[in-house]
């Protein structure tokens, strides 16, 4: 399976998405970065998965990718759009060191990645309220999700979350901490990862309304306490 199959690519993002994949692989070997090694799968459920969302980003936009690990959805966006500033977050440090050398080795500007909790980096200056579109895949329940991702973006600017069938569950319980963050579920489009049955679903939420400072609450919370 080749990323070049579904997407339009150039001959440097043909290599960098095949240098990411040896990258990973190698890595893989060392520190614990995905359960997935399988070459094709790595094509479908990383790459492919990750720029199912990248119709929905704006050229130079900037966007925050909270929760990474591994740099998805990020990399793979970045790679596809090299017009984007990305940062990509991660709580875990070892996965940065990782993610540093991947943005070394693929050559990539204007991305960089951070050891941070995202509650605590929402408060730092620069980055509050200061994104065009926040995206997150496999990090959280929506509830909490939302804390993390919407005190990051602009008003006017969107979080993307990528999730997997069986939502409506999920969407109802997280109104109420969308609402209190300043937020507004814009679409929900369902979609299936080519040549398989994996469904997909991905949320839009508008920032309608700055975010409270009070929030996110202090690191560990919005997962315990969801609003
Ligand atoms: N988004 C990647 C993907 O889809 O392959 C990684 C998903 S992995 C299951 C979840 C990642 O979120 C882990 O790398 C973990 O360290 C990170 N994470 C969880 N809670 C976080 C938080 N509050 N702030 C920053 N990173 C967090």
């Amino acid at each position: 399976m080749k990323v070049e199959d579904y997407y339009n690519l150039n001959d440097r993002q043909i290599e960098q998405f095949e240098d990411y994949k040896k990258l990973l692989i190698s890595w893989n070997e060392k520190i614990n970065l995905t359960a997935i090694t399988d070459e094709d799968q790595i094509v479908l459920k990383h790459f492919i998965d990750s720029l199912t969302i990248s119709k929905f980003i704006d050229d130079n936009s900037r966007i925050i990718d909270v929760g990474t690990g591994a740099g998805f959805p990020g990399i793979p966006l970045k790679i596809y759009n090299d017009t984007l500033k990305v940062t990509l977050v991660d709580a875990l440090n070892k996965r940065i060191a990782f993610l540093d050398e991947a943005i070394q080795n693929l050559k990539l500007n204007e991305i960089c990645a951070i050891h941070s909790r995202a509650e605590d980096l929402a408060r730092v200056n620069g980055q509050r309220e200061c994104y065009d579109y926040a995206v997150s895949r496999a990090v959280a329940n929506l509830s909490t999700l939302v804390e993390y991702l919407l005190p990051f973006v602009k008003v006017g600017g969107e979080c993307i979350c990528m999730k997997g069938p069986n939502i409506e569950d999920e969407i109802d319980n997280s109104k109420n901490a969308i609402e209190i963050l300043g937020g507004k579920i814009e679409k929900v489009e369902g979609l299936v990862l080519p040549d398989s049955d994996m469904i997909r679903n991905i949320i839009i939420i508008k920032k309608i309304r700055r975010t409270d400072f009070k929030y996110p609450r202090k690191a560990g919370i919005p997962v315990k306490k969801p609003l």
